[in-house]
């Protein structure tokens, strides 16, 4: 029988990798903050995830409270469909994320993906100016180095240039964007970022906004960390500004914390750091705790009510897989085992063992900044991370990283002890050294 990695290889496609690409490992086993993995070579590794599966799995694997809450449903019903229909774990986690969210936010809708809640919120806003007798606004402005998924109008509002604008130019929509908002660093639990460097980014908002307006329907970004456009720390200033500017030209404000929210920056959602409601705010992959494919558009009552005054009435969008019942119970059961932790004081002490875990790259050649935010440890390279080499270098050291660009990173999931911060920190930065110097 051949290996599962060479059945895998030209069979199956993996996330922005040629079919041929380099060989992907083989998971075998998943506990705590632990995988259990294969190389093609044979060698077997057990190695902490640095990446809690890109931002999802903060409880760990096989968490005994999900693993229950998901066989408690299967026991009862999988899935049904959402039209006309409704069931207990749907209301539940909708009545918890309207309960923990920031006051204003009233409504929800359940997708299946990050990306998919995206479309919603990008689709709701042309539908609200609809609605409000504007119908030439149907376009966004976003952010340069935003990210916010791979669908066709989720992939408009993300970077113009590192994103997939090019290899589709005439089917991406043409939007507007404002240059990344200037970097801000922690410090002494402040995010702080040049005075006049922030100044002048709310300028070019407020000019680009005035210009604009008549064609605008939302302001789309991600709450003081942009991830996937390269995990970059920005000033709350500049979030309380967009809130700001959107109410003064009436567009809408969208808040991506698919990535950010359930505590990983430190606050229960990033746009706490600016002290902001916006108007509609998507969450996705923490929500289940990483176990299903989840997320779930959030908007306030003004927004909800302008969409059923209007002749379409309706949101217009209903997939087959919409508030699965399995999902919706084991990110209920999530979200209960986040609150009920001390999530704050986890994620405060995975910030402090990663700023001391990862201070030793900065003494390295090839490493150009080392940051941290919540549960968030950045190393920034001068050069592209040659993936391959750090990857197996820092499995060697018992952990799993997956940089991407120049960027190593990690968020670990919130149970991991101090030793483990210690051990993210201590692997990437010996892989670092080992594959650059
Ligand atoms: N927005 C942000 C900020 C994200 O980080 C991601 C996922 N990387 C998405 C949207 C898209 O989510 P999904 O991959 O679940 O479609």
């Amino acid at each position: 029988m051949r290996s599962l990695i060479a059945r895998d290889r030209g069979l199956l496609w993996h996330p922005y990798a040629p079919l041929d690409g380099d060989a992907p490992y083989a998971v075998h086993a998943g506990n705590g903050v632990r995988l259990s993995l294969g190389a093609a070579d044979g060698r077997g590794f057990e190695a902490i995830d640095a990446m809690s599966s890109w931002w999802s799995m903060i409880h760990g694997y096989r968490n005994p409270v999900l693993d229950q809450a998901l066989q408690e449903q299967a026991g009862k019903f999988s899935h049904v469909m959402f039209g006309g229909l409704t069931h207990q774990p749907a209301v539940e986690l909708a009545e918890r994320l309207i309960a923990m969210t920031p006051d204003g936010l009233d409504h929800v809708f359940f997708a299946d993906s990050g990306s998919v809640s995206v479309e919603v919120a990008l689709k709701l806003a042309i539908q609200y100016q609809l609605g409000r007798g504007r119908p030439q606004r149907t376009q966004f402005l976003a952010l340069r180095g935003g990210y916010h998924g791979d669908t066709f109008a989720a992939m408009s509002v993300c970077d113009p240039v590192d994103g997939m604008h090019a290899a589709f130019p005439s089917l991406v929509a043409k939007h507007h964007f404002l240059p990344r908002p200037p970097a801000a660093r922690l410090i002494d639990g402040e995010l702080l970022a040049d005075p006049a460097e922030v100044a002048g980014w709310i300028t070019a908002l407020e000019e680009t906004v005035a210009r604009h307006r008549d064609e605008l329907a939302a302001i789309m970004v991600e709450p003081v960390v942009q991830g996937a456009g390269g995990m970059h720390f920005y000033a709350p200033q500049c979030l309380a500004a967009a809130r700001r500017v959107a109410d003064d030209h009436g567009l809408l404000l969208i808040v991506d914390e698919i990535a950010t929210g359930f505590g990983r920056t430190g606050k229960l959602f990033a746009s706490e750091w600016a002290g902001i409601v916006p108007d509609i705010m998507c969450v996705g992959k923490a929500l289940s705790g990483g176990y299903l494919t989840l997320a779930a558009m959030l908007c306030s009552a003004r927004v909800a009510r302008t969409i059923t005054d209007s002749p379409l009435r309706a949101l217009l969008h209903g997939p087959t897989f919409m508030a699965n019942p399995l999902a919706c119970a084991v990110a209920c059961a999530s979200m209960d085992l986040l609150l009920s932790s001390d999530w704050q004081s986890n994620v405060q002490r995975i910030e402090q063992n990663l700023a001391v875990a990862l201070a030793p790259a900065t003494n390295l050649g090839s490493v150009r900044d080392v940051r941290v935010l919540g549960a968030i440890g950045v190393v920034e390279l001068a050069e592209a991370v040659n993936v391959p080499a750090v990857t197996r270098a820092a499995l060697e050291h018992g952990v799993w990283v997956r940089p991407f660009r120049n960027l190593v990173y990690t968020m670990p999931p919130y149970i991991s002890s101090p030793a483990d911060v210690a051990t993210i920190g201590a692997g990437i930065t010996a892989a670092i050294a080992q594959a650059h110097g």
